[in-house]
């Protein structure tokens, strides 16, 4: 057996990671890295074309983040005979995703902010997703592949990140014993405010591949999710009082959804007023519909609750309109969540800097070399930050502040994780060097006989 990464071993990136049982070829999510365009954002997929063994039979996609299926189609074009696994919700998100992911891509292109030529088109996008199979959770599904000569299975098990999301155990079903690989991907033990903690297989892995994303915040532990709620709900009853404008910069899918739940129960305990008007984004409000839709059929704490429930306001589009929705108390969700450069949050964050009485909250994890995570870094220290390149730095005169509300699980519960599935080996990913390190010691510490391994993108680990 073997297992190659292919991007997001030390960054939250493409994620992508090849695995091989027994001659079966199985990817493990399709990304694109966020924060770069065209071919340098895909996985290296190239990487498999060193040995005419790696082949590749099927796809299993996790969840609809794009740093899990942003690189889909270019891999379905790559692989025409490619079969590709992922549960009903992520399916639906994808249809709404990947055309806008290709309309973006072609206009940024006509407008000349990037030089990249578009990876895929819309048409491409509908033509394939009739080949997506799609499969309840806890139900075993085939994978075994063409020229493989054991019989695999995957389970879909909930991760409890966002709609649709699942951690997925493969089982190679050899005859002297079968093998059990899990793999995590984003994942949250504990309830959120809409989508229910994850699930996991029974202990006594073989392998389990595992996200580390907030494997570096040591404050975790003196925070639970209840403390944080209130804190942020505090935050923006002060802003508001004070006649300023709330930005909490969001991811699309799953943070933005969440965030408005949370609203919902500020304003129900009277902490913010009725009136008070919550913009949310088209892409989002796409999202949310199917959020709704989905309620019955999919994990939920509260299937009663819907987010088209809580009044929301679009957002203005026009540059005049967007800048006067902030000079009133407001509160506005914006993507991206790491406010990269021509994102929305990056330019309300932008108009909203100078005012004091404002506040810009976040309430997910900022990547180091991220704009969101320059903002915070320089509001620690009393700096400027540089939020747009031509625009150059400017000076933080509004409220900063950073919730732990993640998706993703903090350190201890990973460690926990870990543990309690007692796996042989553990491989560590999607996290930045100094998590997964934090993660890999404090495993070894608490385990004498579990192997752990951080490996580079393009290292084969065999086992
Ligand atoms: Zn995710
Ligand atoms: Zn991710």
């Amino acid at each position: 057996m073997l297992f190659i990464p292919l991007g997001a071993t030390d960054t939250i990136g493409a994620s992508c990671h090849y695995l091989n049982v027994d001659g079966t070829g199985i990817l493990l999510d399709a990304g694109v890295d966020p924060d770069s365009e065209g071919l340098a954002s895909l996985p290296r997929l190239e990487i498999l074309d060193e040995n005419p063994g790696w082949t590749v039979d099927h796809v299993v996609i996790t969840h609809a983040h794009h740093d899990h299926l942003g690189s889909l189609p270019v891999l379905i074009k790559r692989y025409p005979r490619l079969c590709v696994h992922m549960t009903g919700a992520t399916r639906e998100l994808a249809e709404i995703l990947l055309p806008a992911s290709a309309r973006l891509q072609r206009r940024k292109q006509q407008e000349g902010t990037s030089a990249h030529a578009p990876l895929f088109d819309e048409e491409e996008v509908r033509v394939v997703d009739f080949i997506y199979s799609t499969y309840e959770l806890n139900q075993p599904f085939d994978l075994t592949g063409g020229s493989g000569d054991t019989e695999i299975s995957g389970t879909f098990f909930n991760s409890g990140h966002i709609l649709g999301s699942v951690g997925v155990e493969i089982v190679a079903k050899r005859k002297a014993k079968p093998v059990r690989i899990f793999y995590s991907s984003d994942t949250n033990l504990r309830h959120q405010s809409i989508i229910p903690g994850g699930e996991y297989p029974a202990p006594g892995l073989d392998v389990l591949i595992m996200e580390s994303t907030m494997g570096a915040d040591d404050d975790a532990t003196t925070t639970t999710r209840a403390s944080e709620e209130e804190k942020l709900g505090k935050a923006i009853q002060r802003v508001i009082s004070r006649g300023g404008a709330v930005l909490i910069p969001a991811f699309a899918l799953g943070r933005a959804q969440e965030v408005v739940a949370l609203i919902d129960r500020y304003k129900s305990a009277g902490l913010v007023p009725d009136d008070v008007p919550v913009y949310t984004t088209g892409s989002m409000r796409a999202i949310a519909g199917l959020y709704d839709r989905t309620r019955l059929t999919t994990p939920r704490i509260d299937p009663e609750f819907e987010v088209f429930g809580v009044q929301q306001k679009r957002h203005p589009r026009s540059t005049e309109g967007t800048r006067a929705s902030v000079r009133k108390p407001s509160i506005h969700i914006a993507a991206s969540g790491m406010m990269f450069q021509n994102t929305l949050s990056n330019r309300l964050a932008q108009y909203m800097l100078s005012n004091e009485n404002n506040g810009i909250f976040f309430v997910g994890f900022a990547r180091e070399d991220s704009p969101g995570g320059a903002l915070l870094e320089a509001a620690e220290n009393g700096k400027k930050v540089v939020l747009n390149k031509e625009r150059g730095p400017q000076k933080i005169k509004c409220e900063i502040g950073q919730f732990r509300l993640s998706g993703h699980s903090h350190r201890d519960d990973l460690l926990e994780l870990a543990e309690s599935l007692d796996p042989l080996k553990t491989i560590l990913v999607h996290g930045e060097l100094e998590a997964r390190e934090w993660l890999a010691g404090r495993i070894r510490e608490g385990t004498s006989d579990q192997q752990v391994l951080l490996p580079t993108v393009g290292q084969p680990i065999h086992f």
